[in-house]
């Protein structure tokens, strides 16, 4: 009993680790009117917005399952990035027919007002959400990085100054069937790869409520990492809304005594109230808002704390821009903020740069691991190592992708 009662007092003294992560500490009012002259503020840096760049040309093109943007201006400069292509496959059209001919002759200094055209421009906003927004964040990347060229300046640099180029990634494990020990060595061996100094687990059923596929795998699964781990390393875990709010409640109580960083997801995305709820009831850091592309719920959400960390995605949110507002209304509110990574495509290149200006980012980002775009920067090795992954410093993204690789891409019309 007495050892019992110990180690309950020694797991509630770790659960009082979250000194990067303060909770309650940092939090300060705001209300929504204020966030909202936040959000309607521009956030590009005008000192590189005053000689016109005119676009002369909007391209999508293909190379098997990759999309590649290619936007060339009328002076003779020339940008290729990678968009989301996982979501593209189904939704390019809207990009084609919406969204990239609207940008043709204009002038891509003036972005952040086009943007707001473009909601408006062939009814586009009935189309809003994810189909639409990562279609404009497409669009939005490729004008950034051509901009960070023409004036000779890192993406980050259009925003801000830069704070950190090397940024510590996390590894996230998309496994939620095997067991525990299984799950440990696959953790085990992320770290081995990168240096990771901090990993992500999955929890609960995804989209289930309870539902694990192996009973009680959550329970006996968020004990047995942090022991397999050690203390030395920052846990995340994810339940990609799995739970009500009771039993999201229950397993956040267990990620206290576990000492995990953040509990992610924990009730249904779209839930901000039951968000709100959980939020409030726990201590641990609840983040959320990855399948989130409205400004105004990110703005109630922050106005009401429905979480602690908000994780604007950079493609599905609809591109740089409009996270970084995201970012921004979390700062005054005294909160943190993370960018959702998903996959495919260049995204990891994209967090670096956004993790490497926003003053209130985490401690960590997601890294999925390298690309299938076979692309090099002269100033990054665009790999993990000792945890870290160092951000381009070379104009725009600062990723230059293999010729050859752009050569055999194909226009995609239609
Ligand atoms: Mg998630």
């Amino acid at each position: 009993m007495r050892r019992r009662r110990f180690l309950q007092t020694t797991s509630i003294a770790a659960g009082c680790m979250w000194a990067s992560f303060p909770k309650k500490l940092h939090a300060q009012s705001i209300d929504s009117d204020q966030l909202r002259r936040i959000d309607e503020t521009p956030v590009l840096r005008p000192d590189y917005l005053r000689e016109p760049i005119v676009i002369e040309s909007v391209e999508l093109l293909r190379n098997k399952s990759n999309f590649l943007v290619r936007i060339r201006s009328k002076d003779g400069a020339e940008s290729v990035t990678a968009p989301n292509s996982l979501r593209l496959k189904d939704c390019y059209p809207i990009f084609n027919s919406r969204v990239g001919r609207f940008f043709v002759g204009k002038n891509a200094c003036k972005i952040e007002s086009l943007l707001n055209e473009l909601y408006r421009f062939s009814s586009n906003y009935k189309w809003q959400g994810l189909a639409f927004w990562v279609c404009q964040a497409a669009l939005e990347m490729g004008v950034l990085d051509l901009i960070g060229k023409v004036r000779g300046v890192p993406l980050g640099e259009l925003f801000g100054k830069i704070r950190q180029r090397d940024i510590a990634i996390y590894r996230a494990s998309g496994n939620r069937r095997n067991t525990p020990q299984q799950e440990a060595n696959v953790l085990g061996r992320f770290i081995a790869q990168t240096g990771a100094k901090a990993v992500k687990i999955r929890i609960g059923g995804r989209m289930k409520r309870i539902e694990d596929k192996i009973s009680g795998r959550t329970e006996k699964l968020i004990p047995y990492i942090r022991k397999a781990l050690g203390g030395k390393v920052t846990l995340y875990a994810d339940s990609n809304s799995s739970y009500e709010v009771k039993d999201a409640i229950r397993i956040g109580r267990l990620l206290e005594e576990n000492d995990y960083a953040f509990y992610e997801e924990p009730v249904p995305f779209d839930h901000l109230w039951e968000t709100k709820e959980v939020t409030k009831a726990l201590k641990i850091p609840v983040a959320g808002g990855e399948q989130e592309y409205s400004m105004r719920r990110f703005r109630w959400a922050i106005a009401n704390r429905a979480m602690d960390i908000v994780q604007p995605d950079l493609h599905y949110n609809g591109g740089f821009i409009r996270g970084v507002r995201v970012a921004k209304m979390a700062e005054a509110a005294g909160l943190k903020c993370t960018p959702h990574m998903s996959g495919s495509g260049l995204g990891y290149v994209n967090v670096l740069h956004f993790a490497s200006f926003i003053p209130n980012i985490t401690a960590h980002q997601e890294f999925k691991g390298e690309s299938d775009i076979p692309c090099q920067s002269k100033s990054s090795s665009l790999k993990a190592e000792s945890g870290i992954v160092v951000c381009p410093k070379d104009p725009g993204m600062g990723v230059e992708i293999d010729p050859d690789y752009i050569k055999k891409a194909e226009p995609v019309n239609g």
